[in-house]
């Protein structure tokens, strides 16, 4: 019997709506930013550099290859991050989903279509290892294994994963099928890191946790908990951003910040962090935790980069 295919029918239709719905096809670029240097060109298309052929997508360097749906930067400890966009299409988020905004204030964006939006997945590559931060929509469309792939990184590679919330898009990605058909673990060399709060909340608290806990339960044996305020394995900070869910949770590493879901509408909410989604399951924690963040990220001229935001996936 297929237990994870058993389990899908149990997951809200809410969460998948979020997930999969108002996509579009879209013919997206592939960026690539260095020490601040932005270069940008649509996919198989030599630009800039010293590449002669035009069949090889390169932006100049042969670490970097230009993969759709993609976009590397160089951090100032001299690590790397890579967005990688996990949904297919354009996302839009509907105006439905901000229930706290007025009329006149969704009005003003002039976005009837809804919000611009992604599922997206980071890799940061920092001492020679990956760490891949949440894992997409896996089984719900996600084009994380294929982008990986396009980038050259091999799955058993990615060594650490740290898990900003147990929502059905950020954890489902670490399930795959094995040849018997039966769910394996995508990532089968990574130790998973989970805030011990929203491990908690869901194997005893949130109903309709059967995806939480099956997922939870293939990588037992590679699971690890945090606190608030743990500094993770190359030093990666572990921060309160709760609201969004029980033990919701921010990561920096050197400067950048990695939000989660503190944002589902970013061009609304980076001037009305007040504004929360209607996915927010603790909607005054939610926005208290997105003005402090927020904040904290301007004062300390933070990257940010976050699991909703519009391709591509960072904001200044
Ligand atoms: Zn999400």
């Amino acid at each position: 019997m297929n237990k994870f295919f058993a389990i899908l029918g149990t997951i809200s239709l809410s969460m998948l709506a979020a997930a999969c719905s108002d996509t579009k096809t879209a013919k997206e670029t592939a960026t690539t930013e260095t020490a601040g240097v932005e270069t940008a060109a649509p996919a198989n298309t030599a630009v800039a550099g010293s590449e002669k052929s035009a069949d090889n997508a390169s932006a100049g360097s042969a670490t970097a290859p230009q993969v759709e749906g993609t976009k590397t930067i160089t951090l100032s400890n001299g690590a790397s991050v890579t967005w990688i966009q996990d949904n297919a299409g354009n996302k839009l988020n509907p105006r439905s989903l901000f229930s706290d905004a007025s009329d006149s204030l969704y009005n003003s964006l002039n976005m009837p279509d809804g919000i611009p939006a992604s599922v997206s997945t980071f890799l940061v590559k920092v001492d020679g290892k990956y760490i891949l931060f949440d894992a997409g929509l896996g089984a719900f469309g996600g084009q994380l294994m294929s982008r990986l792939a396009a980038l050259g990184v091999n799955p058993d590679s990615i060594g650490l994963i740290y898990l900003t919330h147990f929502h059905v898009d950020h954890i489902s990605g670490l399930v795959v099928k094995n040849d018997a058909g039966n769910d394996a673990k995508a990532f089968k060399n990574a130790a998973v890191y989970a805030g011990k709060v929203e491990y908690d909340a869901w194997m005893n608290d949130i109903p309709k946790n059967d995806l939480q806990k099956n997922i939870m339960a293939l990588y037992k044996d590679s699971l690890h908990l945090f606190a608030f305020g743990d500094t993770l394995p190359h030093g990666v900070l572990a921060m309160d951003a709760v609201g969004h869910t029980p033990g919701h949770t921010a990561f920096q590493v050197a400067n950048l910040i990695i939000v989660g879901d503190l944002m589902h509408g970013y061009a609304l909410q980076k001037d009305h962090p007040e504004v929360n989604s209607n996915y927010d399951m603790d909607k005054p924690k939610s926005a208290e935790s997105r003005k402090r963040i927020l904040q904290y990220a301007r004062d300390n001229k933070l990257l940010m980069a976050g699991m909703h935001l519009p391709p591509p996936g960072f904001a200044e």
